[in-house]
């Protein structure tokens, strides 16, 4: 039986021609700092055959930043932070969005263009931020902070963010927590976000305990021992990171801040302290930067691969659905963020 499966997946496996070699040549170029000459004849036939077939679908490909560089510069169309992607999945016109991330996003993506097909390649590719809290923790939170109001991530479920007042991303958590004009917020799911913006504001925040199991696995010791290591290094570190990594850190911000800088600071060796693919991503804008690089990575965003999207696109599948209940509530948090400016303030009565 498996051994069929794996007949069945050969023999719709595109073919790497002289063609696909042609046409896929000006992506390589490209890319050929991150992904070895070896290896590019395995990727290229997926490219040619998704970029084909992304056409005909009427589809549009998202990406973000922690996505393999074959995927982020190779079939994306849009791509970014978690906060950049739903600002893309809202406004698109394309029929249907493929969403190279983790569910999550697939989600949000979902809740703002609900007329959409929206897919997502691999189920899996959860979170563990996402799955540290249910819609009843955040029932129970407010039973115990009456009036207070709920800040939640980005990286949540749909029916958590259907508990919440106003969503928020690692971009504009501060901005968000300050718009509120309340002494005190409950900031969910990721402990050590929450530590970071309570550091940045007056605002008193009560966390969750949620984690990130790739920015939590970063130690401060480490960041000294590369400091040693390569003198006048920059290093860009992503708030999921425990604090004393942080306190390490030249710049603490997204990832969206962390490209930026890089642009701005033209340093010659840069260390992001972030998810591995990202560094990767980033170098091919900025070749003249060498980017040293702790590898870790995401096993939910390393579920998305090419032959996953290119089956994605052909069977149409995996569709993800929002319960209508669920989405008009969590749409209502989701859109609070996005149409957040700094100097508006929100109020954050349900
Ligand atoms: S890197 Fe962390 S926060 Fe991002 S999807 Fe993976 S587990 Fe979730």
């Amino acid at each position: 039986m498996g051994g069929e499966i794996l007949d069945k997946q050969a023999a719709e496996a595109p073919l790497l021609t002289p063609e696909v070699i042609r046409e896929t040549a000006p992506i390589y170029k490209r890319l050929r700092h991150v992904i070895p000459e070896i290896e590019w004849p395995v990727h290229a036939p997926y490219v040619a055959a998704i970029l084909k077939l992304k056409a005909e679908r009427k589809a549009v490909i998202l990406a973000h930043n922690y996505q393999a560089p074959e995927i982020f510069h190779g079939i994306a169309d849009l791509t970014g932070d978690s906060l950049a992607l739903a600002r893309e999945a809202a406004k698109t016109d394309a029929e249907v969005i493929v969403l190279c991330g983790v569910h999550f996003m697939a989600e949000t993506a979902k809740l703002l263009n609900p007329s959409k097909t929206v897919l997502i390649p691999d189920l899996e590719a959860g979170c563990s931020l996402a799955a540290s809290i249910t819609p009843e923790d955040v029932r129970l939170l407010r039973r115990h902070h009456p009036g207070v109001p709920v800040v939640t991530y980005v990286n949540t479920s749909a029916a958590v963010k259907a508990e919440s007042d106003i969503c928020c991303t690692s971009a504009n958590a501060v901005e968000v927590v300050e718009s509120l004009g309340t002494d005190r917020v409950l900031f969910l799911p990721d402990e050590y976000l929450a530590k970071y913006v309570a550091s940045q504001t007056g605002v008193k925040v009560i966390p969750w305990k949620g984690r990130c199991e790739v920015h939590e696995k970063f130690a401060a010791k480490d960041l000294r021992t590369y400091r040693e290591q390569f003198p006048g290094i920059v290093i860009l570190a992503h708030p999921e990171c425990p604090p004393d990594v942080l306190a390490e850190a030249d710049f603490v911000g997204s990832t969206a801040g962390m490209i930026r800088e890089v642009a701005n600071r033209k340093a010659r060796r840069v260390l992001m302290v972030t998810e591995c693919s990202m560094s990767d991503n980033v170098s091919v804008e900025f070749p003249q930067t060498e980017f040293i690089r702790p590898c870790n990575l995401c096993p939910h965003m390393k579920k998305i691969t090419l032959p996953g999207v290119l089956d994605s696109l052909r069977s149409m599948k995996y569709v993800v659905e929002v319960d209508p209940g669920v989405a008009v509530r969590a749409r209502r948090a989701v859109r609070r963020m996005l149409d957040f400016a700094p100097q508006s303030r929100h109020s954050y009565a349900k």
